[in-house]
C-alpha cells in the first residue's frame, strides 16, 4: 500500500502525526503535512488507514491492495 497527501486540503489539525508519527510530519514552516515515506510495511496499514479516515481536511490517500494476514 502506498500514501499521498494533497497539502493544499491539508489544515495542520496534527491528526495523521498523532496517529502514525513514523510516516507523517508537519512542516515546520507552515505546520502543514509532509510525509516521511510513501510506501507502507505492513505494521503500518492500520494506522495509516486510521489517521486517513480521521483526517478532517479529507488529505490523505491510501492506495493499493492490503496483502492478506495471516491468522494467529
Ligand atoms: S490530519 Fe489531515 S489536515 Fe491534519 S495535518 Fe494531517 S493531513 Fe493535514
Amino acid at each position: 500500500m502506498q500514501v499521498s497527501v494533497d497539502r493544499d486540503r491539508c489544515c495542520s489539525s496534527g491528526m495523521c502525526v498523532t496517529n502514525a508519527p513514523a510516516v507523517f510530519e508537519q512542516d515546520d514552516r507552515d505546520s502543514l503535512v509532509r510525509l516521511r515515506q510513501t510506501v507502507l510495511l505492513p505494521e503500518q496499514f492500520d494506522d495509516v488507514l486510521l489517521a486517513s479516515e480521521l483526517c478532517p481536511g479529507r488529505a490523505i490517500t491510501v492506495t493499493g491492495d492490503e496483502p492478506a494476514r495471516t491468522g494467529v
